[in-house]
């Protein structure tokens, strides 16, 4: 069976030491009380939470999925899953960075974001009932009218409702200009809503007293393509004036997907007959505000696989602790056994650190972008609130794609730690690998996201932001170019910081000639760029740690903090070389190919 600890040195690290969260908090009138005691204190509370009530149904709700009654249309979860969300929601546990004018406890989106962390770690399953709520909840309070913040913001900020985003139908996904679900204008103002949605995460289970959908649907005079698609609210069970729930809408549950992962979601087919909703933001307008779910998902996808990536590298580190065979290639280290421990050979080691630096790297970005987001809505400065913004944006492509795509080479290398063990159900292993998978796929593939990146990021306001990301990694160069002990980390992230300037000039003036050369860069592109993030969040972290060993401290925490910098700039970073050579190949070597692909 596997073992969760929850990291809450690292995640103290992160924010205390590198980030100074509390430092930030001081400017933002509605944090500026906020100390780190506090922080460490909920996150401790929330890492119990997480490792002792929803971890132990990972491997049972994997096995046992969801049920659904046709007749009925109801959908069961796994046994525990609905306990454990009446005890998250006694404790106050989803309104914990909640506006405090709906019921939320305000504190500040990092600790939200540690929590989640904690959360997919123990339980992806599970924790997407909760976390497609927060986003949905994000949609309304940007976009919604009052009337319709003042129906639903309250339950949903205290997790008794729970929220989906119904975007995606057989036929489109990516493309969601194809969209064909109609919503017919009625004589009060609402919509009737009609038409078939597939692959709804948690589009229907037991867990809460009514769901609240946000569905993308076309109105009749709506002109084609994606500048013709509205959102509207749509609940499970109607809204009565005094806040309670009134008839069932015609939204149901017409079937479960049955798939590679996280079983313990109900991932649904959703029907809409006639289903009753109301529109959110203006007609033909409804990207907006499911931008501003898919942008809060976006995070919490990447931040799912950081949780997978550290669940998976803590199992293995212990089992490469336990496990005898063979003996080290310098010589019989564990004198009194028969061979020695797995964790002495290079490559065992190499699969622990790729996944250790991955998961310390991803968590470093993942509470930046948080604090970014935290200045973004509570800033006092208008100006700050503006950058924030704008480097969020850039940045979170990168949280979503490269942390999973990260999750993804951790968690299977963590699997291959366990060698034919990691294979068998029983160890757990394999489930993470399952369970990741999705992350690569769902809230745009990696490719959109990579597309995302370079073409409208990047290229579409001409490198501005890009430029902004420069600046903070030459200033870090800048500080600590002439440090010699800093330097292992400092050099090649200063070099790959010139290059990115030439490397995506050049890949914008191909892209001028023939777009198919953005498409063809771009998934090289994004990890380039995510290497960089990593790079300047490693180095910032390094230079943290030899801080604190030359003041003496003998934490052994800060020596592994370095050791497994050294290993990220000495092992991982340099595939940007690659990367960046494959990006510069070229559209033709993909493009010229009909008969290979006839
Ligand atoms: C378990 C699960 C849960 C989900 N949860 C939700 C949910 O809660 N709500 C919801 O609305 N949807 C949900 N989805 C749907 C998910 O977001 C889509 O599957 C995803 O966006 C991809 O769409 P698609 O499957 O139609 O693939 P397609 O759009 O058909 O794409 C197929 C392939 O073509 C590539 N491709 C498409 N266009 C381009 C392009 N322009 N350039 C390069 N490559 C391209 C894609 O990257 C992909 O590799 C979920 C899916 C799953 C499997």
């Amino acid at each position: 069976m596997p073992q969760y600890t929850p990291p809450l040195r690292d995640m103290q690290f992160v924010m205390h030491e590198v980030l100074k969260v509390t430092d930030e908090f001081k400017a933002l009138p509605k944090h500026a009380d906020v100390d780190a005691e506090t922080i460490n204190a909920v996150l401790e509370e929330a890492g119990k939470f997480a490792s002792e009530v929803t971890f132990p149904l990972n491997i049972s709700g994997d096995t046992e999925g969801c049920k659904l009654d046709t007749a009925t249309h109801a959908v069961t979860t796994p046994k525990g899953f609905k306990e454990a969300y009446a005890q998250y929601i006694e404790g106050g546990w989803a309104a914990l960075s909640g506006d405090p004018a709906y019921g939320g406890q305000g504190l500040p989106l990092v600790v939200n974001q540690c929590f989640y962390e904690m959360l997919n770690s123990a339980n992806q399953a599970w924790t997407m009932y909760p976390g497609l709520t927060h986003g949905a909840h994000a949609a309304l309070h940007t976009h919604g009218t009052d009337e319709q913040k003042q129906t639903y913001l309250r339950k949903m900020t205290s997790g008794e409702w729970t929220g989906t985003m119904c975007l995606t139908e057989s036929h489109c996904g990516t493309d969601l200009g194809l969209m064909r679900t109609k919503a017919e204008p009625q004589a009060d103002g609402s919509y009737k809503i009609t038409g078939n949605k597939i692959f709804i995460s948690a589009g229907e289970h037991d867990m809460a007293d009514n769901i609240i959908h946000l569905v993308l649907a076309r109105l009749p005079d709506a002109p084609p393509g994606i500048k013709g698609v509205s959102l509207f609210i749509v609940p499970k069970f109607h809204v009565n004036k005094d806040g309670s729930l009134g008839e069932r809408n015609g939204i149901y549950c017409g079937g479960l997907e049955h798939k590679m992962g996280i079983h313990g979601n109900a991932t649904a087919q959703m029907v809409l007959e006639n289903a009753v909703g109301t529109m959110v933001g203006q007609p033909n307008k409804g990207m907006q505000g499911m931008f501003v779910m898919m942008n809060a998902a976006r995070l919490g996808v990447g931040n799912q696989s950081l949780g997978l990536t550290e669940v998976a590298f803590q199992n293995a580190l212990a089992y490469a602790k336990d496990r005898i065979q063979m003996r080290s290639l310098s010589g019989v280290k564990a004198k009194d056994k028969p061979a020695d421990p797995i964790i002495v050979h290079p490559d065992v080691r190499k699969m622990l650190l790729t996944a250790k630096a991955y998961a310390e790297g991803g968590r470093a970005l993942s509470i930046y972008c948080a604090m970014l987001l935290d200045k973004e809505h509570s800033h006092p400065d208008e100006k700050v609130r503006k950058d924030s913004g704008e480097m969020l944006s850039l940045l979170t492509p990168i949280m979503k794609a490269f942390l999973t795509d990260n999750g993804h080479i951790a968690t299977n290398a963590c699997m291959q730690v366990f060698g034919g063990h990691g294979f068998i159900k029983e160890w757990g292993m394999e489930q993470f690998v399952r369970d990741n998978r999705i992350n690569m796929i769902y809230e745009g593939t990696n490719t959109i996201q990579s597309l995302d990146l370079l073409g409208r990021k990047v290229l579409g306001n001409n490198g501005a932001t890009l430029k902004k990301l420069g600046k903070m990694v030459g200033a870090l160069v800048a500080e600590e170019g002439v440090n010699e002990k800093m330097a292992e980390f400092i050099n090649p992230l200063a070099y790959l910081g010139e290059q990115m300037t030439k490397f995506t000039t050049e890949l914008g003036f191909k892209g001028f000639q023939n777009p198919d050369e953005v498409g063809a860069a771009a998934v090289d592109y994004l990890r380039v760029a995510g290497h960089l993030v990593f790079g300047y969040f490693w180095a910032r972290m390094a230079q943290v740690a030899l801080r604190e060993i030359a003041a003496g401290n003998t934490d052994p925490f800060y020596l592994a903090k370095l050791q497994t910098a050294r290993f990220y700039f000495a092992k991982l970073f340099p595939e940007t070389a690659t990367l960046m050579r494959t990006a510069r190949s070229g559209s033709k070597a993909l493009m010229d190919t009909d008969a290979a692909l006839a």
